[in-house]
């Protein structure tokens, strides 16, 4: 057992086990990094965008990059306005302070980034309770959602908002079906609740669906977005809904220190990413299974191959005498990094910056370790 102290030393978001103390490779002649889509570089484009935007006083509501940037993930949505924040934490946040009152529920999946990696800021910030139910690869059953609506009553909370995820990130990159996400939203109607998407990837669920971006964001009150992951901007994420929730969600950003001045000079790489880099994430899907069925065939790896539907391979280790951890150091040395998520559970995430060959030297160096 690790002590408190120690698991508190760790900044890996999606494991508890102090990975990054042993991320540097001792065989450093090559580095495929498939711990995160966060790692991706900003492309060429994305700095020439940046070194030449147009910029103003962003609290001002003057940076035109600015202003463009929201416009356009706005278009994109289907939603009146958008917000450019800092992170997608950040825009979550806001989101739930925009939504809810002190001591209101929201409900969730207890798998869910705005429930586990968000360093509890919805009971700090928001002052809320969360609900959480158990969903299927992080995706909820619609009649638990509506189960779990608690009816008015003087000793009830009152449940206020939805939180949904897609793609789903401890789900294994899961796509929320869009008849499932149709399902939830009647049933927030019938009630008066909104909901809310993390949406971090969302361009993931819709390049894999095929599913327009416009039509998943419209069963949402307000989505997230990141630019950061693997749209591969260096920073930020929009946040995006009506006009009234985005002004309170302007203030709830003012509050939290997002306000940005010449925030132009990071919006213009978003909207690089926008314009450029949603449609090759197919590329990442497709390394992905490659990576996944590769992984299949290798002796003492379990692997749901039907739960990798976007850029998210997580499988399990049976063996005795090496578990995830143990797995990681050594892949660590030939330069192959990724997350242990669970005792004997590992996360490998696809983006831009590894190609083919690199998913296929990371099968290849697995094989060898586990042979
Ligand atoms: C990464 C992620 C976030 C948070 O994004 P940051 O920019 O890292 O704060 C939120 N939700 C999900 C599902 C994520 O994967």
């Amino acid at each position: 057992m690790q002590g408190r102290a120690d698991r508190q030393a760790t900044n890996a978001p999606d494991s508890w086990y102090g990975e990054e103390r042993i991320m540097v490779p001792t065989n450093p002649g090559r580095v495929v990094d498939l711990r995160s889509d966060t790692v991706t570089k900003p492309t060429p484009e994305m700095r020439r965008a940046m070194a030449e935007a147009e910029v103003g006083d962003d609290v001002f509501m003057e940076d035109p990059t600015v202003a463009r940037l929201e416009a356009l993930a706005a278009e994109r949505l289907g939603k009146e306005a958008g917000l450019f924040v800092t992170s997608g934490t950040q825009g979550n946040q806001i989101s739930l302070m925009a939504h809810t009152q002190r001591g209101d529920e929201i409900i969730l999946d207890d798998n869910c980034h705005i429930f586990n990696y968000e360093v509890a800021a919805l009971a700090v910030l928001s002052a809320v309770q969360a609900r959480g139910l158990r969903g299927r690869n992080g995706i909820l059953d619609p009649a638990d959602v509506r189960d779990a609506i608690r009816p008015p009553n003087i000793h009830h909370p009152k449940d206020s908002l939805i939180c949904l995820e897609s793609t789903h990130n401890r789900g294994g990159g899961s796509i929320y079906p869009i008849e499932t996400l149709r399902q939830i939203r009647r049933i927030a109607d019938e009630h008066g609740l909104a909901v809310h998407l993390d949406g971090a990837r969302l361009f993931n669920a819709c390049v894999a669906s095929g599913v327009p971006a416009k039509d998943v964001a419209a069963q949402a009150d307000s989505v997230t977005f990141c630019l950061s992951k693997g749209l591969a901007a260096p920073v930020g994420a929009v946040v995006t809904g009506n006009r009234a929730f985005v002004d309170k969600a302007r203030r709830a950003r003012k509050m939290l220190g997002g306000g940005m001045r010449q925030a132009g000079v990071i919006a213009a790489a978003g909207i690089v990413a926008l314009e450029t880099m949603v449609d090759r994430l197919r590329e990442d899907h497709d390394n992905a299974r490659v990576l996944a069925d590769g992984l299949a065939e290798l002796p003492g790896i379990k692997i749901d191959l039907g739960s990798v539907q976007t850029n998210i391979v997580i499988f399990d280790m049976e063996r005795k005498e090496l578990d995830a951890a143990g797995l990681v150091l050594k892949l660590a040395g030939h330069g192959v990094k990724c997350f242990a998520v669970g005792p004997n559970r590992i996360r490998m995430v696809t983006h831009k910056d590894v190609d083919r060959a690199g998913i296929l030297y990371a099968l290849e160096t697995l094989r060898t370790i586990l042979r």
